[in-house]
This record gives C-alpha cells, sequence and structure tokens, in this order.
C-alpha cells in the first residue's frame, strides 16, 4: 500500500460524516528540539511544556491541543480565542482598506493620465 499509515484524512471513497478520531497531541506538537534564550519570559504548556512567546499563544495551544482543560484554562483559551478573532478581523479589514486604496489610486492615476495626454 502506497501512503502513510498515520494519514487519518478521509479520501473521496469514505463515507462522509465519519471522521476518524484525530491525535490533537501529535498534531501541534511537534518532537523539534527547541532553544530558549530568555526562561523568564517563556510562557510554558503545563501539558506537553512546549514553550510559547506569549501567553495568548499558550492558552490557544492548550486549548487546541489537550483536551482535558480545567475551567480557568477553558475560560483562558476562549477569550483568547475571542481576541485572535478581533485581531484577525482587523487584519481582514486593514487589507480591505488597502486593496481599496490600491485600487482607486490606480483608477484615478490611471485617468489623470489619459486625461492629460489626450
Ligand atoms: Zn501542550
Amino acid at each position: 500500500m502506497i501512503g502513510n499509515e498515520e494519514d487519518a484524512r478521509p479520501g473521496p471513497d469514505d463515507p462522509p460524516g465519519e471522521r476518524p478520531p484525530v491525535d490533537r497531541t501529535a498534531r501541534s506538537t511537534p518532537d523539534v528540539e527547541v532553544d530558549v534564550d530568555d526562561e523568564a519570559a517563556v510562557h510554558r504548556c503545563p501539558r506537553c511544556d512546549r514553550p510559547f512567546r506569549a501567553e495568548r499563544q499558550r492558552d490557544l495551544h492548550l486549548g487546541e491541543s489537550h483536551d482535558d482543560l480545567a475551567d480557568d484554562e477553558r475560560a483562558a483559551y476562549e477569550a483568547a480565542a475571542e481576541a485572535e478573532d478581533d485581531d484577525l478581523f482587523f487584519f481582514h479589514m486593514k487589507v480591505v482598506i488597502t486593496l481599496g486604496v490600491l485600487y482607486s489610486s490606480t483608477v484615478l492615476l490611471y485617468t489623470a493620465i489619459v486625461g492629460f495626454t489626450g
């Protein structure tokens, strides 16, 4: 058989709605050596000891990679996910505004060039 036995994604012939269980820990916790310069500035996952730069990143990792969360960890994950959604919304708004300004500038510049050159 060709393929990776650990690849548990459903194929085109698999019946819909039947998804195999996913090992969430293996998905987002790679076995990579991490060299941390400033241990005091690192927020480590209490489950897998993975280091993160920000507390919010650690909270997101906890909620997405570990199932056995305490109530305060669940609340921190939900707050971090909501803050992440807000940041993503503002990023999308900045992209849309930037594209709008670029498009308008291009149209105005093109109109001015065509108008002056005849
Ligand atoms: Zn972890």
